[in-house]
């Protein structure tokens, strides 16, 4: 009942960067549901995850989906978070610039032609090949309408963890969903820079939940209840970094439940000697974790993430209540 899926070139002008992106229209009234990949060009499970959506059997009930699986094409291609000419990252850029640096020209495009006019975004990120972060669905919860919807979708992503943030990081494209009212969801997960054939069907299987609860595609399986709910800002500010230069040796693993000040790891320099320690910076959950040994003086190597407390007097409270409780 589903028709085919079709595909579009669009570029931000003459000779400037551009994506392609596939659709499939149900050709009934619904939601339209946008899933980026590759907003940052190296985070291949992510970029996978979503365009094996488009070569897999999908028989969508109502609305429209299109899917971008490669979003920063120039920083794909370069095996990199960034882009290679101007450095730009896109997921600090929106909502961009059209007259701009190539990276502040492709989130205008972005924002413009695909987040904007979208019911729902779906951003598909991994961690970097340095650092490690658990498979989880994010986005904001700042009380507002729609952010409230993108808590539940969220939750109905069923990736088993889920990490809610008061506020979001300027330049992003939940960012940009917010200011236009657009519900959106990231997701992150660890092995950044590795395919895993568990996660990609962790992240299409993740996609179908979504649209099964937007009624786009018959239900399946219920997801998986999260297992954990972070709430944090998700951002800079609940790192520990370095105090030294030298080698980093983790002393924790990802989701250990650690204290305020707790010891996590130790830079080391090449006779194993301790040259300085690092301590928890507040009490919750590990969140992220450095995972490659060399570090530089200031490099953020752990993050904790509180866990949700039941009550934070929003309305994501009827979601958070039903979601744990089942
Ligand atoms: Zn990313």
């Amino acid at each position: 009942m589903t028709g085919a899926w079709s595909s579009e070139r669009l570029t931000a002008g003459d000779g400037g960067p551009g994506v392609t992106v596939h659709e499939l229209d149900s050709g009934r009234d619904g939601p339209s549901v946008l899933v980026l990949g590759g907003v940052h060009g190296n985070e291949v499970g992510g970029i996978v995850g979503a365009g094996r959506l488009t070569t897999g059997p999908l028989d969508l009930r109502a609305g429209r989906l299109r899917v971008v699986p490669v979003t920063h094409e120039a920083a794909f291609e370069a095996d990199s978070r960034t882009g290679p000419g101007d450095g730009g990252n896109l997921a600090r850029s929106f909502p961009g610039d059209p007259a701009g640096t190539p990276t502040q020209r492709l989130a205008a495009l972005v924002g413009d032609r695909l987040i904007r006019g979208s019911d729902v975004l779906v951003d598909l990120h991994t961690s970097t090949p340095a650092t490690d972060m658990p498979f989880f669905a994010g986005g904001l919860d700042d009380g507002g309408p729609a952010a409230t919807t993108g808590v539940a979708l969220a939750v109905a992503f069923g990736a088993g963890i889920v990490w809610t943030h008061g506020s979001l990081g300027p330049g992003r494209t939940l960012t940009l969903a917010r200011e236009l009212g657009i519900p959106a969801i990231y997701v992150e997960s660890p092995g950044g820079g590795v395919l895993d054939r568990a996660r990609l069907d962790g992240y299409t299987g993740g996609v179908r939940n979504v649209l099964a609860h937007l009624g786009m595609l018959a239900a399946e399986a219920p997801p998986a209840r999260p297992g954990l709910w972070l709430h944090g800002d998700g951002d800079t500010d609940s790192f520990t970094v370095t105090p030294a230069a030298g080698l980093f040796l983790p002393e924790v693993a990802l989701l250990d439940r650690v204290e305020r000040g707790q010891r996590v790891g130790s830079v080391l320099d090449p006779r194993g000697r301790e040259l300085a320690v690092v301590a928890a910076p507040e009490a919750g959950h590990v969140a992220t974790l450095q995972r490659s040994a060399v570090v530089a003086a200031g490099t953020p190597v752990v993050g904790v993430a509180p866990a949700r407390p039941p009550v934070l007097g929003r309305p994501s409270d009827a979601v958070y209540a039903r979601a744990v409780a089942g």
